[in-house]
């Protein structure tokens, strides 16, 4: 019944769309904000005093689905220092061609040296510019921090550095104060 109105339901939904606004963004020129807890690129952090928070414990690599993370480690010794306690990653990559940015890895990490940035803007034409290595991914040294190999300053042991609030539940380890990181 009333089969005939049909054409003219279709030309409706076309005249409501005509005065409909417009959702596009004139990217790149215009960038819509990410949505605060967005999974962008990879960040390994770092302790205050500028040490790396990775010991090399491979834990993101075999957690990852898309076996996209490379991970060397190497020990620390007290001429040469990089973490605290016994190790820390030598090497470590994260090839973007295979990374489809779940997460699995963050959780993993038992150390909180690696989290997520809203940082999305991933593209590139090179298979060698997408692996991304542990240059690219260490957070920036903020102020106050030292560029490592350097002695541990903020405590004795590694135990000091995790119990002093500074580990995972202390003010170095919330995800909204390692700079930029968001996960
Ligand atoms: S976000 Fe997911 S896919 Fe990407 S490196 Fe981490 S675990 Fe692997
Ligand atoms: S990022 Fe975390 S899980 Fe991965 S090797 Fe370093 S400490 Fe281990």
């Amino acid at each position: 019944m009333l089969e005939w109105l049909n054409p003219v339901k279709g030309f409706g939904v076309t005249f409501h769309t005509m005065f409909t606004k417009v959702p596009t963004i004139e990217y790149p020129e215009v960038k819509r904000p990410t949505a605060p807890r967005f999974h962008g690129r990879h960040q390994l952090n770092r302790w205050a005093d500028g040490l790396e928070k990775c010991i090399g414990c491979e834990l993101c690599a075999w957690a990852c689905p898309a076996d996209a993370i490379y991970v060397e480690a190497a020990d620390n010794t007290e001429d040469d220092r990089y973490s605290p306690g016994e190790r820390y990653g030598r090497v470590y990559q994260i090839n973007y061609l295979r990374c489809i940015l779940c997460g699995l890895c963050v959780e993993a990490c038992p150390t909180r040296a690696l989290t997520m940035t809203t940082e999305y803007e991933l593209a590139d034409d090179s298979r060698e510019r997408l692996i991304w290595t542990k240059e690219q991914l260490l957070a920036p040294l903020q102020e106050g921090m030292e560029e490592p190999p350097h002695p541990m300053r903020l405590g004795e042991t590694e135990q000091d550095y995790y119990a002093t609030g500074r580990g995972r539940h202390g003010t170095q380890g919330r995800p909204e104060e390692d700079s930029e990181a968001v996960r």
